[in-house]
């Protein structure tokens, strides 16, 4: 790929998504695929006053190794040197940019339960840290392309074509050209995805009605003090803009505990824990799910909703245009970054406290018992089709159609 087109994406992903603040500490998560590029964050980071900068390197096939043969004992400790860690990042409100590259398919033969256990184990130790830092560090993800992932998607071609395809891909849908600055583009996309949100939070809706011809069938009933957001967010406290998303197409809110009725059918394949569950679907009952079905990897699917009381519940609900810059690629990328932000979806677990007006005024608790999901996962799942409808009904019965045959129609 072009340098020059590589630098700019560097650029946006430090500038825009991070907006790394001068005397900042900045940790970087990667696999080994693209050192190059890599360096080149690193260095646009220095460049915006960072004081240090970390790479935290990982490779799948090592991870692997970590998984099959340490005991749940030792995979489920948490050592002095993370809490340390933790807690240099409350202290220094370190930012956080993940480069996504991996295999989607790459932890397959893993034992799943293994992983759920430890996870599971080491959740309690992790929660305080995050809470201190919710809304009030920048992170960014975004990504970049790694051989095996390349080539799942498109598997005729030859390794490097494979992954020059997916360089291409993720420019186009991250708003990269080689003739564009695309630090501007995402303020105008910025802008549009805020005026959206702006009529959505006018509107105060009650509930969202959902509807497509393969079966989705689904009621949502919002947080009477909930908000629509997208795009760019603000740190507490520091007030930093920042993009958490290269790229983003989504509008979404964080739904109301215990309101969630229907059917809903996925749309693509979901992958989770290094492993695809496909052509399934979900129904709900008083916001919590009750039936699931999956061709392939339904018992994974099941374990999932089952990880603790709030994984079965929802913690947000996006809306996305089935024409956005992402579907039209006609790629199916396998990795929710992507495919979330080409299509309508919800996500069972964690919701965002920010989701609630003057969230800052509320404890982590005090958003728990306004309706916001707690749990320890966030797994988005996608439901957006061609002829989705979807309509707000407010709390005295009016009705405003939102959505019309997969795409905005306000
Ligand atoms: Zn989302």
């Amino acid at each position: 790929m072009d340098k020059k087109r590589l630098q700019k994406y560097a650029e946006l992903v430090v500038k825009c998504g991070l907006n790394v603040q001068k005397e900042q500490e900045v940790i970087i998560r990667c696999g080994l695929d693209q050192p190059d590029f890599v360096t080149m964050c690193v260095e646009e980071c220095y460049k915006c006053g960072a004081t240090r900068v970390k790479v935290e390197w990982s490779y799948m096939p090592v991870s692997k190794l970590g998984y099959k043969y340490r005991s749940l004992e030792t995979l489920s400790e948490f050592t002095a040197v993370e809490r340390a860690e933790w807690e240099r990042k409350v202290e220094k409100l370190t930012c956080l940019l993940w480069l996504e590259s991996d295999d989607p398919d790459g932890l397959n033969g893993t034992d799943s339960e293994k992983i759920s256990k430890a996870n599971q184990a080491r959740y309690p130790f992790i929660k305080p840290y995050r809470d201190a830092l919710e809304n009030r560090y920048q992170w960014c993800i975004a990504a970049v392309p790694g051989k095996e992932w390349a080539q799942k998607i498109f598997p005729n071609l030859s390794a490097e074509a494979a992954i020059e395809a997916l360089w291409e891909n993720i420019l186009v849908c991250s708003r990269v050209y080689a003739d564009n600055d695309p630090v501007k583009a995402w303020d105008n996309h910025n802008e549009n995805l805020a005026k959206r949100c702006e009529f959505l939070n006018n509107y105060k809706f009650d509930r969202l009605e959902y509807k497509s011809a393969n079966g989705t069938d689904f009621t949502v009933g919002l947080n009477p003090i909930g908000i629509f957001m997208g795009g760019g967010e603000t740190t507490l406290g520091s007030n930093i803009y920042f993009n958490p998303n290269i790229p983003s197409e989504e509008v979404f809110t964080s739904p109301m505990r215990g309101r969630a009725e229907g059917k809903v059918v996925a749309t693509k394949p979901l992958s989770y824990q290094g492993k695809l569950i496909e052509n399934f679907w979900v129904r709900f009952k008083d916001g919590k799910v009750v039936e699931t079905y999956a061709e392939k990897n339904g018992d994974l699917l099941n374990k999932m909703v089952s990880m603790d009381e709030g994984a079965a519940y929802l913690g947000e609900c996006a809306l996305i245009a089935y024409d956005s810059p992402i579907n039209n690629t006609g790629v199916l990328f396998y990795n929710t970054l992507f495919d979330e932000n080409a299509s309508c979806h919800l996500a069972l677990g964690r919701g965002f406290n920010n989701c609630l007006e003057n969230y800052e005024n509320y404890s982590v608790e005090e958003c728990e018992k306004l309706g916001i999901n707690s749990s320890m996962i966030h797994v988005d799942f996608m439901i957006g089709s061609k002829d989705m409808s979807i309509t707000g009904v407010t709390k005295d019965g009016k009705r405003v159609v939102i959505f019309k045959n997969g795409n905005w129609s306000i």
